[in-house]
This record gives C-alpha cells, structure tokens and sequence, in this order.
C-alpha cells in the first residue's frame, strides 16, 4: 500500500470535533460569504434590458459598406471567402449593367453574399483579406434565433443603409496604414 492510501486512511479515522458535528460554525461561515455577495458589485448585466457597451473593435456582426457616393464597394472578388477557415461565405456575382453605376461601384458585384452566422469564429480574416475595404466587422452581437436558417445573414442584412445616416462607422478599425492605402490614387479603386 503506497503513501497516500496510508494518509486517506488516517484521515477518514479522525474523529470529528463536537463544532464539527454539529455543522453550525460551517453553516454560518457559508451564510456570511452568501450575504457578503448580495452588496458586492454584480458582474451579470440583465441581458436583453441591459446592454454592455463593447469595445469599439469589437469583432461582431458584419457590415458591408458603401462608398462616399452610396455604392456596394464590394466586387465580389471572393477573398472573403477564400481567406475565411470557416467557410461561412458564399457569394454569387454578377456583371453591373449599364445604368447601375450609382449602385454597385464595379463592373462586378455581389447579386447574392451570405454569411453563415452559426460557422462563424468572428476572426476577422475577411475584413483583412478584402481589398476593396468592403466588409467590416461591428460592435453589434448576432442576435439569437429559434431556427438555424435565420442566422444565414444575406445582402438585406449585410449591407450597409444608403442613407449617410445609417452608414456604419469602422473608422476605429481603419488602421493608419489602411488610411494611407485609401488615399494613394494610383489604385483605382481609391479614385
Ligand atoms: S469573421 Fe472569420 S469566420 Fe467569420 S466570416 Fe469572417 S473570416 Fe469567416
Ligand atoms: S467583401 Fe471584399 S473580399 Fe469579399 S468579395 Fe467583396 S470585395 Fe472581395
């Protein structure tokens, strides 16, 4: 018999103290820890009434963006999706006609780009793999669902509001060396 099984065996033949038996001083150091809890500051937030206020570049939902002018800066390209270990994009892409200037700002353009929410890791690597500065992620958490089929998120609920008023904010993800790319006019997609 090794060591330990000697030490299990004395301990188990310790006789009890009459404090021990009587299970009082234990109650009342656990009620004293209970009540010590009640007037500390909580860490739970009582969620959906109350949000907690996420970092700026938090890596939530996703947003596609628009251009100063309003149109889908995405060229359906399919880095995104290349670059995402998740598989969570799919994309079909479309030729723009003439008369849709002022919509898509490409020859080319995403007529279906989804994203599967559930296979989702919200790693950001299709933010930092796309070219065009088209997708972003945000502060805004997925919101919960009763049916699989309602976290496929499709371009209604990617795509950035036309109103510049609705237009999602990412300058806090926009690090200085992507601003300096935007500026460079060499690029003809910055023009
Ligand atoms: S955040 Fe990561 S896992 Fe989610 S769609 Fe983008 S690349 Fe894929
Ligand atoms: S979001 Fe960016 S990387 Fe993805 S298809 Fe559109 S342009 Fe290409």
């Amino acid at each position: 018999m090794n060591n330990l099984t000697n030490r299990s065996i004395i301990v188990s033949n310790k006789k009890m103290t009459f404090w021990e038996r009587i299970y009082l001083p234990a109650i009342l150091k656990g009620m004293t820890i209970t009540f010590g809890h009640l007037f500390r500051r909580k860490s739970t937030v009582q969620y959906p009434e109350v949000k907690r206020e996420f970092s700026e570049i938090y890596r939530g939902k996703h947003v596609l963006k628009r251009d100063d002018e309003g149109r889908e800066r995405c060229t359906a390209c399919g880095l995104c999706a290349v670059a995402c270990p998740a598989e969570a994009i799919t994309m079909v892409a479309a030729e723009r006609k003439p008369g849709e200037e002022n919509l898509y700002r490409e020859e080319k353009y995403a007529v279906v780009y989804e994203i599967n929410m559930l296979r989702c890791i919200f790693c950001g690597d299709c933010e930092e793999a796309c070219p065009k500065e088209a997708i972003f992620l945000t502060k805004e958490i997925v919101r919960s669902e009763y049916g699989r089929e309602k976290f496929i998120y499709g371009k209604d609920e990617l795509v950035e509001p036309a109103d510049p008023a609705g237009r999602i904010d990412v300058s806090k993800r926009q690090t200085p060396e992507v601003l300096e790319f935007k500026k460079n006019k060499k690029f003809r997609h910055n023009r």
